[in-house]
């Protein structure tokens, strides 16, 4: 019998949350230490009747209302904490191995570092954590002996195709024996729609993934090819490797997640369903392997598998994402918070579709980045690019 090992949840009550939940529930060595949720009272307290964790977190504390009151009758031995400073807190406690980063965006910076400086196992799916602290995070995590398990499905991918020394360093070793890494796209709910009949696409449209079932800002970017924008960012940080050694192919299939060249010719991939469970599962579970409940894959069903070069005219911002990756420094901090608040916008109905990528490419033209930033640097910039990108969108 092996000791349990505890898991903090930070946004818990998302699509990785919950399907994180869902994994854990199988588990047999995994605890729930922390959950957390920004607003949703309803099912944070669902959740924390079913996992009894230590600690609950509702972020707003106006939303709170009588969820203090109902963990005591139904659940009386989760504590409830509210406020941005407790993310930190049950991200980093003494008493955690592993943390799951699961907020969407900019809002999950703080806690995610908070768990790499206290040494901890991070299953990173918020890639906008690591977009904007980029080496500043890689370093942090290498000084402080935590240990990086990609979440993100192209992410896993690759470093299930790497050597078992190499995952054990990521992003602190050169890769001499990686030609290159190749990120497959979905292409998203648009592949086929032309940039000029982009205008009139709605949120619900753009919300509705042909493949993958996930919150709405990372269904935007995929509709908007954002994420895989983002995504070349990722990689680059986590690997270590220019942005010129990252090829992103679309396959509409999503089977194939990733995928890494050697130098010898041969080409690691690694094929799975599209179901979260699996990078997931893959990152509870490491070094080892457990079940995570997805179907099994069936190849000779899905019949074919296609591969098409992407089209960065009609995605403008997946040409802005390489731009910033290659530039370096500040540059992604703009891209990230200038596409959070054109995203949100989107959303609410405040902008239109292909806008998006007009305020991204505004802000990046308006500010000039900044090498190796500082946290206090990289935090005042991306306040800075949020508030042009506000202006932006209010003249439009
Ligand atoms: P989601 O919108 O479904 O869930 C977001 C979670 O973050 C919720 O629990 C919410 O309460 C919390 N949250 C939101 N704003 C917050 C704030 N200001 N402070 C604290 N908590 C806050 O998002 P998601 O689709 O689960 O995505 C989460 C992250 O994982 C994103 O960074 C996304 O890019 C990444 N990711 C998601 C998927 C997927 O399949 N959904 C795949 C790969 C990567
Ligand atoms: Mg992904």
């Amino acid at each position: 019998m092996t000791d349990s090992r505890k898991l903090t949840i930070l946004g818990s009550t998302g699509s990785v949350g919950t399907s994180t939940l869902q994994v854990v529930k199988e588990a047999e060595d995994i605890e729930v230490f922390a959950l957390t949720a920004h607003t949703n009272r309803g099912r944070l307290l669902e959740q924390c009747q079913q996992f009894r964790p230590r600690f609950a977190v509702l972020v707003e504390p106006d939303a709170a209302g009588d969820l203090a009151q109902a963990l005591q009758q139904t659940a009386p031995n989760t504590e409830l904490l509210t406020g941005t400073e407790a993310l930190c807190r049950v991200a980093s406690h003494s008493d955690v191995d592993m943390i799951m980063a699961a907020i969407v965006g900019g809002a999950g910076l703080e806690s995610s570092l908070a768990a790499v400086e206290a040494g901890k196992h991070l299953l990173l799916a918020n890639k906008e954590s690591l977009v904007m602290s980029g080496s500043l995070f890689m370093e942090t995590a290498q000084s402080h002996g935590a240990t990086l398990l990609p979440i993100d499905s192209e992410h896993n991918a690759v470093f299930q195709c790497l050597p078992t020394a190499l995952q054990q360093h990521i992003g602190d070793r050169s890769h001499a024996d990686i030609e290159k890494i190749t990120l497959t796209a979905s292409g998203g709910p648009f592949l086929d729609l032309p940039l000029a009949e982009q205008t009139g696409v709605t949120p619900a449209q753009a919300c509705k993934h042909p493949r993958w079932s996930m919150g709405r800002k990372i269904s935007v970017d995929s509709a908007t090819m954002m994420n895989k924008g983002l995504e070349l960012i990722e990689a680059s940080l986590l690997f270590n490797l220019p942005p010129e050694k990252i090829d992103v192919v679309i396959h509409p299939q999503s089977i194939i997640h990733s995928m890494v060249h050697y130098l010898d010719g041969s080409v690691l991939a690694q094929m799975a369903n599209p179901d979260m469970r699996v990078p997931i599962t893959h990152g509870l579970a490491w070094p080892q392997r457990m079940p995570s409940g997805t179907t099994a894959l069936d190849l000779a069903e899905i019949g074919r598998l296609d591969f098409r070069e992407p089209d960065t005219e009609r995605f403008p911002c997946l040409r802005l994402g390489r731009e910033a990756a290659q530039q370096g420094g500040t540059a992604p901090v703009i891209l990230n918070a200038a596409n959070e608040v054109a995203v949100a916008a989107f959303l609410e109905g405040r902008l239109g579709f292909v806008e998006i990528a007009q305020v991204i490419e505004q802000a990046l033209a308006e500010i000039p980045s900044e090498a190796a930033p500082r946290l206090e640097s990289i935090l005042e910039i991306d306040g800075a690019a949020r508030k042009l990108a506000r202006e932006l969108v209010g003249n439009r």
